[in-house]
């Protein structure tokens, strides 16, 4: 059979642990024997990132603005226990949050649904999306812990006129915290989820706390509320689907209640915690699916969960592991599908769409890895545990 040809190259962002050895698998087992895969391979593995200064993930991300589509494994952010574990020169910064800071992009994160995984909330037919913002507030906030004192916003304008405020007279020991945001990164927020909402057809809610945090809450609510008006309303209408703002409690107990099938925009610290939560609702956070979308429409495609430390270690001491791949399989395909649709290979994009159904099929099937196996439920089929490379072969042969 000929492999189907590409035009221009991907992104590949290599990673760390389980993730790194799922990685080289999907690769060999899945995809390079149908297309004549071309990268561009950058290794942001830990040791490598060490070995570069990080300038490995600095030229990643710069090579994800010149062509477009980017593909990630998961990668370890190091902490104290990592610093030891991998004689690190630096603590680097999480990968995420460097490609984020460059790419300014926003995170959609949307579940995989599979027959005989049923959602704790049964009403959920349809996915939900969390579309979540990447930049600032808590995430580049500044914070200290005093014993006592008078802690005061300082904030000095252009032509050095000060304007201060007290946040609190501290009578024994506290903890203070200032946050920013610009109408830039906001901006370009709002417009990614408009983006996104009309590619995929579904409505957006965008949600924050303003009726408490007036002027910085507030802020969103006004730059999401004046780009609509401007720049999206007969779009929206012309597709037929609504844009609404409400309250994040408000939109909680709706999408609750809800089918499915919406859009749901958050700021950065709501967006992190609110996609735990709901990928753990769908059934399992390794079927969630994350794709970084900047507003100049460059894509990064990546599974939302980590490296899967605890397996890794198994699989070291030669012990089996059932990791499950389809989060990870669904970023390749994620960013197959977009190379083929920008640079218009049909045959791509087709054999990205198969690989998604021969997947979830080998799942409905009843063969699985041990967490989709612990929750499967499916009249007349027992599921089946296979082994992480196991369920690779499975998938192969159902391809
Ligand atoms: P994790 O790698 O997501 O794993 C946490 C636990 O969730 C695992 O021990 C496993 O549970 C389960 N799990 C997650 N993914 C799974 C999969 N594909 N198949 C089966 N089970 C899965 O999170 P972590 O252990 O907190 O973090 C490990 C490393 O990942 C850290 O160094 C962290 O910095 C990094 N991380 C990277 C990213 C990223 O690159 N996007 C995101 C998050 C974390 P059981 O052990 O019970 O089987
Ligand atoms: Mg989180």
């Amino acid at each position: 059979m000929e492999k189907i040809k590409m035009l221009t190259p991907l992104v590949e962002m290599d990673g760390d642990e389980m993730t790194r050895i799922l990685w080289k698998w999907i690769k060999e087992i899945l995809i390079e024997p149908y297309v004549d895969l071309k990268t561009e391979y950058y290794d942001l593995g830990l040791e490598n990132r060490d070995k570069t200064n990080d300038k490995v993930t600095v030229d990643s991300a710069n090579a994800t603005l010149k062509y477009g589509v980017a593909v990630k494994c998961a990668t370890i952010t190091p902490n104290n226990q990592r610093m030891t574990e991998y004689n690190l020169k630096e603590m680097w910064k999480s990968p995420n949050g460097t490609i984020r800071a460059i790419l300014d992009g926003t995170v959609f994160r949307a579940p995989i649904l599979v027959n005989g995984i049923t959602p704790y909330i049964p009403t959920w037919k349809n996915p939900i999306v969390i579309a979540r913002h990447a930049y600032g507030d808590v995430y580049k906030a500044v914070d200290g812990f005093t014993k006592g004192g008078k802690a005061e916003l300082v904030f000095t304008d252009e032509n050095g006129q000060e304007v201060r405020k007290i946040v609190h007279d501290f009578n024994g020991e506290g903890v203070v915290m200032a946050m920013h945001n610009t109408d830039k990164s906001i901006a370009s927020f709002a417009r990614s989820c408009f983006n996104y909402a009309l590619s995929v057809n579904l409505p957006l809610w965008f949600s924050t706390k303003d009726t408490i945090s007036k002027i910085y809450d507030g802020r969103f609510k006004k730059i999401f509320a004046d780009i609509y008006e401007n720049e999206y309303k007969e779009k929206f209408e012309k597709a037929g689907i609504e844009y609404m703002y409400t309250l994040i409690d408000d939109v909680v107990a709706r999408i609750i209640r809800s089918n499915g099938g919406i859009v749901w925009a958050c700021k950065n610290y709501d967006g992190d915690v609110m996609s735990d939560m709901l990928a753990t609702a769908y059934g399992s956070l390794a079927m969630m699916t994350s794709v970084l979308v900047s507003p100049t429409g460059v894509y990064e495609y990546e599974a939302a969960h980590g490296t899967v430390t605890r397996h890794y270690y198994k699989y070291l001491k030669g012990e089996p592991t059932s990791t499950n791949s389809v989060a990870t399989i669904f970023a390749w395909t994620g960013a197959l599908k977009k190379r083929g649709e920008l640079d218009n290979l049909p045959d791509l994009i087709a054999f990205a769409e198969r690989l998604e159904k021969a997947t979830l099929s080998t799942i409905e099937n009843g063969y699985m890895t041990g967490d989709l196996a612990a929750i499967f439920k499916k009249d007349g089929i027992t599921p089946v545990k296979l082994g992480s490379k196991e369920f690779l072969q499975k998938i192969a042969e159902n391809l």
